[in-house]
């Protein structure tokens, strides 16, 4: 059976001798771009499943040696996570409701039978990486230090059971702005040919495969000049479930905010479950509530559907203006964005920047 780890795990610390210089690392954070550079520092954490967590640590960034028969590179058994750290005006650093990270990360666990990381050492696993590249941290609007926690079977054995031996990493790479123009609105795809989750399957967890398996449709969304794919349910391939790497929303002419259920199917976003909560403390109505294709199609050309947007840790809120298939494009690419998005935008945003009054208690400070 797999347990989480009872008591909290004490990190070892070796530092690198060879960090990257001030200059290239000054160089890369004015601009960083997505997802291309990386801190001077990891977590690693092993497990067995005799032991357990064991042998924390931060080390010094670099390639990870393993065995070809690492189950992980033939079957997949492998989730990840992906949180923002910010820095406030004061200088302090502070991530975004991680907590909900760690549970998403234990949920996907389970689900890919791996074993489980508590939250506490989630967090402190973060926190130890944090503070030893914090010089990475970069200060202005829209910018953070995007931070990746994983965790792979790493077990030397070809064969189709879970794995004896895990790992569980953690790398931090400097984000820029999603968008470098300001918030744009983009178009995007319905894939009426794949699907991304069935019944039963994977959908709900972070796992590798549901993105192995989007890349082909979203290279139809791209030669479509599409930015990414929106997923229709495997069963019906009628009602929508989210985009490629968001979740989905649309506001009506009589102002509810409509988003696809927690269906099992879909990624529970934690900017949705945001998203949500911001909506209706400004007294908004959500339905969480099954959407047909059609209805979002027709209501973007009839003007039921006066705004639609998707949400994610990247890019927060992303306007999309326009939606197109094989059988035809509805919206208008070069629509603005509208006022509900950009206010739901603003405060999120507010809120993680430290300019915002956080009322629930989201941010956690590193
Ligand atoms: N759906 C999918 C498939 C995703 O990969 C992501 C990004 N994690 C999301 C939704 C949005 O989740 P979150 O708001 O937690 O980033």
């Amino acid at each position: 059976t797999i347990t989480a780890a009872a008591a909290p795990i004490a990190f070892q610390r070796r530092l690198t001798e060879t960090p990257i210089s001030v200059e290239t690392r000054e160089h890369i954070l004015a601009d960083p771009s997505f997802g291309r550079y990386f801190t001077d520092h990891m977590i690693a954490i092993d497990w067995t499943a005799d032991r357990g967590w064991h042998d924390a640590r931060l080390q010094p960034y670099g390639p990870l040696t393993m065995d070809p028969a690492s189950a992980v590179l033939h079957y997949g058994q492998e989730v990840f996570e992906g949180l923002k750290a910010f820095r406030h005006a004061d200088g302090s650093i502070w991530t975004f409701r991680p907590e909900q990270n760690a549970a998403r990360l234990q949920g996907s666990a389970r689900r890919l039978a791996l074993p489980e990381l508590s939250t506490t050492d989630f967090l402190e696993s973060l926190r130890v990486l944090v503070s030893a590249d914090a010089a990475w941290v970069p200060s202005g609007a829209e910018r953070s230090l995007y931070l990746r926690p994983f965790i792979i079977a790493n077990e030397t054995f070809i064969g189709v059971r879970p794995a004896r031996v895990a790992a569980y990493y953690a790398i931090a790479s400097p984000a820029g702005p999603y968008f470098e123009e300001g918030v744009k609105p983009v178009s995007i795809w319905v894939s009426t040919e794949f699907s991304r989750a069935g019944r039963g399957g994977t959908g709900a967890a972070k796992s590798g495969g549901n993105y192995a398996s989007s890349l082909l449709p979203q290279n139809e969304a791209q030669s479509n000049g599409c930015a990414q794919v929106l997923f229709a349910d495997a069963e019906t391939g009628t009602r929508i479930d989210e985009v490629g790497s968001m979740n989905i929303f649309f506001l009506t002419r009589e102002n509810v905010l409509v988003t696809p259920p927690a269906s099992g199917s879909i990624l529970e976003g934690i900017t949705r479950d945001s998203v949500i909560q911001i909506a209706r403390d400004r007294g908004l109505r959500v339905d969480e509530r099954d959407v047909l294709i059609a209805e979002l199609c027709d209501g973007m050309t009839s003007g039921e559907i006066t705004e639609v947007f998707a949400t994610g840790t990247a890019g927060v809120i992303t306007p999309i203006a326009q939606l197109k298939s094989r059988e035809g494009a509805w919206g208008s690419a070069d629509a603005a964005v509208g006022d509900v998005t950009r206010e739901l935008r603003d405060e999120l945003t507010g809120i993680q920047r430290g300019h915002r009054a956080d009322r629930h208690g989201w941010m956690w400070r590193l």
